[in-house]
């Protein structure tokens, strides 16, 4: 795809490497069929390559985001389906993440939508804040059809019984069952561990009885990716930050092998922490060494070398990949 950026405009790294991202993309329309917000629609703009043009042109333009692309940005999951049948590696998700960001900073959204990104920036991340809104929440239910719109929405979406916190999301170390063989940090997270704390438990259980050693760590939390995909940089990396400060406690401690994710949201932005943080000085290479370390379900590790700017793949994916290659 040609682009026309300034050098100006091209001596920000956020846009450079975006527009590398949009060079790569032969508008082949392969990634529509797997997205399913276009599916859905059938809007080509509520498909990868219809945004990657609303991107294209608000970034060119360096104007502030409209509504429509602001609408059509925000439909998408960023599920990353599109990017497992792109044939030319583009990465839409660092693109959609520059798109959202600068969405956040240039459109003023409806007071109502603002209000609502805040509440949502601000629960979801803290488990305790997030388990007392769905309390809240289970008591509205007989009266969600009174509520306007999305509230209306969220309360239908709150479950029923809302499980008691578990034990294990404190910080702690989980002693390996016979010979300790590895030691690995957990990222506990924030809203699976409110919604089903069992996940967290059957980690632990699994990975001590293959002897290893589980950590989690005091300081570690929400690993950022709620906030980021809102466009909030600051909130974002402040989380990555804190995290990789608690893992490196660890590592410089009694090391670690690994650190497991396993939402496979979660694990996507431990892969992307290098990237995220490779223009700050005093945390890029711990930022990668992270990355380089996490281990997560549904997502491959981060490219050869762990690089953190190589196209993602789900692990079946990579695979069938990989045997294609080699047949
Ligand atoms: S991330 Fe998912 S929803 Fe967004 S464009 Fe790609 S396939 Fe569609
Ligand atoms: S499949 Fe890849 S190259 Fe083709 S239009 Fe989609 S993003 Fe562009």
């Amino acid at each position: 795809m040609q682009t026309s950026f300034t050098l100006a405009q091209l001596a920000d790294p956020d846009t450079a490497q975006s527009e590398k991202i949009l060079r790569a993309c032969v508008h082949c329309g392969f990634c529509t069929a797997t997205c399913p917000t276009y599916l859905l629609t059938g809007d080509e703009l509520d498909g990868p390559r219809g945004r990657i043009y609303l991107i294209k042109e608000m970034l060119e333009s360096g104007q502030a985001a409209s509504a429509t692309v602001a609408k059509h940005i925000d439909r998408c999951l960023s599920c990353l389906a599109c990017m497992t049948t792109c044939p030319s590696g583009v990465h839409y998700m660092h693109l959609v993440d520059h798109a959202r960001r600068h969405i956040a900073r240039t459109f003023r959204r409806p007071l109502g939508d603002r209000l609502l990104r805040r509440m949502l920036a601000a629960l979801l991340p803290r488990p305790g804040l997030f388990r007392q809104a769905l309390r809240l929440a289970r008591l509205a239910r007989p009266l969600a059809g009174l509520l306007p719109g999305r509230l209306r929405g969220m309360a239908g979406l709150a479950p029923a019984a809302i499980p008691a916190p578990s034990p294990v999301d404190r910080p702690q170390v989980f002693s390996a069952e016979g010979t300790r063989r590895r030691r690995v940090a957990l990222l506990s997270g924030c809203v699976q561990t409110v919604l089903r704390p069992g996940i967290n438990e059957a980690t632990i259980r699994l990975l001590t009885r293959h002897g290893i050693e589980v950590v989690v760590a005091p300081g570690a939390g929400c690993c950022g990716a709620l906030t980021h995909h809102l466009g909030e940089e600051a909130p974002a990396l402040a989380s990555a930050r804190r995290n990789i400060a608690a893992w490196w406690r660890e590592i410089e401690g009694e090391g670690l092998d690994a650190i497991v994710a396993n939402a496979s949201g979660c694990g996507t932005m431990l892969k992307d922490y290098g990237f995220l943080l490779r223009e700050d000085a005093a945390w890029a290479a711990k930022a990668a060494r992270v990355s380089r370390e996490s281990r997560c379900s549904g997502w491959s590790a981060n490219g050869p070398g762990g690089s953190p700017i190589t196209r993602p793949a789900p692990c079946s994916t990579a695979r069938a990949w990989k045997r294609r290659r080699a047949g």
